[in-house]
């Protein structure tokens, strides 16, 4: 059922999950703008006609929150609301026809590749010219730059593989293109994403190809941060940290999702890597790249995880003091390797080991916050709010990181700009801050 002149109406596309999501709803926006077409990027107040829901499929909790959020267009499409709702992203790739036997209200669903077909209920061809033009919904000094989608890594637990496919590397000319594009923009912070960012390039030019694809991102104009996300450990590319070491303008931070410590668990959970190699590698990283600072995500509660198990990932963490760290829980979820594994760590006992993992990252994370005081810092300025403009050093990635508060009732600073911050305190996952005038 086509949607014929699709062009007077208005479409609100809401996206779920994580920035890989994000992107791939900025590449559907700019389709549809550039086809003349009225859309917008999750916009309550706007009386949207269609709608178009990129959900998110990766555990229960996310997969739940996108379901919740399709429900709540099927009622406003019985209200007479809205007259089109379509679902795409990794929850409909994943379980698209239980959701068009379960969800019926929805006009149409979409996998992670069908863009072209998405496009087509528009009445409108995919256009491979926009390649590398990309209208981003984020504050338009910073922009994810998607390096690679999919992945070919066998971890027990993720769902990943099943929704995103085998790793697939975008060109190293079709990357710069896409950043100078942004940089033109005014974009100043390009955050490298993917599934498996050290993975880059392997599939397309038979070897691993980070560095290099990272050396060609410094050399563009006016990027002055460049960020590297979703950095595997095993077979991690030495030479990438050489290139992060040689180069001003690539942050001196790194994501790593460890996922855990005990050589026994990172067996189970095939993560290809034993305690002391990762001890191994965060050290040769700390020697690389002197400073730098790492955050990492730890898993809890996965199948065959012993107190003892959890113990050895507290002695870890304590014992490596990551500058930023997250953590999940384990969710249980059909068709990957552990759905085959007895779910053994109680739901509850699951949510107290992550608690007792954020009780001691917060004591480590406010000492390391106490040795930047009296420091002065290059901080980016994203927002002003409730009285502070806010901001972030090269150590803290946008939404999952620190941030630096500065009291916008005494100082005036710019937003979307950089600025020499002076540290004048600091708390356990925040720092304080005032403009370094010279005498301060
Ligand atoms: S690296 Fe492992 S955890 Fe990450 S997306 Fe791939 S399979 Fe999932």
């Amino acid at each position: 059922m086509k949607t014929k002149g699709t062009r007077k109406y208005k479409v609100n596309v809401v996206t779920m999950g994580c920035a890989k999501n994000l992107v791939d709803s900025e590449v559907l926006i700019t389709q549809l703008k550039a086809n003349k077409i009225n859309v917008y990027h999750e916009k309550d107040n706007v009386q949207s006609d269609i709608v178009i829901v990129n959900t998110c499929g990766f555990i229960e909790n996310a997969k739940q929150e996108s379901i919740d959020t399709i429900l709540n267009f099927v009622k406003a499409k019985k209200q007479g609301l809205i007259q089109k709702l379509y679902v795409t992203g990794c929850l409909s790739q994943r379980y698209r026809e239980e959701l068009e036997t379960e969800i019926p209200q929805v006009d149409a669903y979409f996998g992670t590749r069908d863009l072209p077909a998405l496009l087509k209920r528009f009445n409108v061809d995919y256009r491979h010219e926009l390649l590398g033009e990309r209208l981003t919904s984020t504050r338009s000094h910073y922009a994810y730059l998607k390096i690679s989608e999919g992945c070919d890594r066998p971890c027990s637990f993720c769902a990943i593989p099943l929704m995103r496919g085998n790793h697939r590397s975008r060109p190293v000319e079709e990357l710069v293109q896409e950043a100078s594009f942004l940089a033109e923009r005014g974009v100043k912070e390009l955050l490298l994403i993917a599934q498996d960012s050290t993975y880059y390039g392997i599939d397309l030019y038979n070897t691993r190809m980070l560095g290099k694809l990272m050396d060609s991102l410094a050399k563009i104009d006016r990027i002055e941060w460049i960020r590297l996300h979703y950095a595997f450990p095993a077979g991690f590319p030495e030479d990438a940290l050489h290139i992060m070491a040689d180069n001003e303008n690539i942050c001196k931070y790194i994501d790593m999702p460890l996922q855990h410590a005990s050589s026994k668990m990172l067996k189970i959970m095939r993560r290809g890597i034993t305690r002391e190699r990762t001890e191994a590698l965060i050290e040769k990283i700390r020697n690389l790249v002197p400073g730098i600072g790492i955050r990492t995500t730890m898993l809890v509660g996965h199948p065959g995880e012993t107190g003892k198990d959890f113990e050895e990932m507290i002695d870890f963490i304590e014992k490596v003091k990551f500058d930023r760290l997250g953590v999940f829980t384990y969710s249980h979820e059909e068709g990957t390797h552990s759905w085959s594994l007895k779910d053994t760590v109680p739901k509850r006992e699951k949510q107290r080991r992550a608690d007792e993992l954020m009780e001691v990252q917060a004591s480590i994370s406010g000492r390391l916050n106490q040795q930047r005081i009296g420091k002065i810092l290059k901080v980016i300025i994203d927002r002003k709010e409730n009285g502070h403009y806010i901001g972030r050093t090269e150590y803290d990635s946008p939404e999952v990181d620190n941030e630096v508060l500065i009291d916008a009732g005494v100082h005036k600073l710019r937003t979307g700009e950089f600025s020499s911050i002076f540290i004048t305190d600091a708390l356990p996952f925040d720092l304080i801050g005032k403009p370094h005038t010279g005498d301060s």
